[in-house]
């Protein structure tokens, strides 16, 4: 079993990489983002909390972040292992992991942070369109379908933007991750657990760099 943290600003390849090691490792990806937007699709309390925040590139409230993980955490899908996605973002939230994982017998055994130039960063957001049916991530120029318009894996035609995804709200999401995010990097090196992948590479490339950490704390 190994649980890991994705770290890194919005649009460095947290998804793309958490799915495809979902498949080559039986672990689970938890994006706290998909959570609060199902949430938000859903109707539920917390959904209509988050929407504008969301909208507008804050961060929603640790409370409730907190919380929407320490019930998925229970869930026997993590047995094998999670991969934390867009969690934690704060100091506070990454306290909060390390005070709640011992109890359910668990811990982070690797942070992998993906560092992306902020321009790289703003191209991949504002291209970025997902699957409707399954979720499955592409990008306009990155990482098309093989046939246009037509989902890979699930054969789909019909693709979402997240609302988001525009230059405005990614500048806005790329301030507030250097501000109470980035200090996550010392944190978890301050704790022996952090390694740094080159997020500019291309795709295949940096599931080489993350799967060479996966497999070192493994063997
Ligand atoms: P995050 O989950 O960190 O916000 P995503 O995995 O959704 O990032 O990636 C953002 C966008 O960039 C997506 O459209 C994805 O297809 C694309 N992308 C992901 N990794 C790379 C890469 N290494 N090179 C180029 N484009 C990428
Ligand atoms: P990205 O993949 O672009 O990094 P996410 O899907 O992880 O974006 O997050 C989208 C939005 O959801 C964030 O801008 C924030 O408003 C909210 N969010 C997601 N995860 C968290 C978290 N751990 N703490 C607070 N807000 C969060
Ligand atoms: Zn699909």
């Amino acid at each position: 079993m190994s649980n890991l943290i994705l770290l890194g600003p919005p649009g460095a390849g947290k998804g793309t990489q958490a799915k495809i090691l979902e498949e080559r490792f039986g672990l689970k990806q938890l994006s706290t983002g998909d959570m609060l937007r199902a949430a938000i699709a859903a109707g539920t309390e917390t959904g209509l909390k988050a929407k504008a925040v969301m909208d507008r590139g804050d961060l929603v409230s640790d409370d409730i972040v907190i919380g929407i993980v320490a019930d998925r955490l229970d869930k026997p899908d993590v047995a094998k292992g999670a991969i934390f996605d867009g969690f934690p973002r704060t100091t506070a939230q990454a306290e909060a992991l390390d005070k709640m994982l011992p109890s359910k017998g668990k811990k982070i055994d690797s942070v992998i942070e993906m560092r992306v130039d902020d321009e790289a960063l703003v191209k991949r957001i504002t291209g970025r369109y997902t699957c409707a049916k399954c979720g499955q991530g592409y990008h306009e120029e990155f990482a098309k379908p093989k046939t246009p318009g037509v989902c890979d894996v699930c054969g789909g035609t019909e693709f979402t933007r997240r609302a988001d995804d525009n230059e405005k709200t990614v500048r806005d999401r790329l301030a507030v991750y250097n501000k109470q995010t980035a200090p996550l990097v010392a944190y978890y090196q301050g704790k022996g657990k952090l390694h740094v992948v080159d997020g500019m590479a291309d795709i295949a490339a940096v599931t080489q760099a993350v799967e060479a950490v996966v497999k070192g704390l493994k063997g």
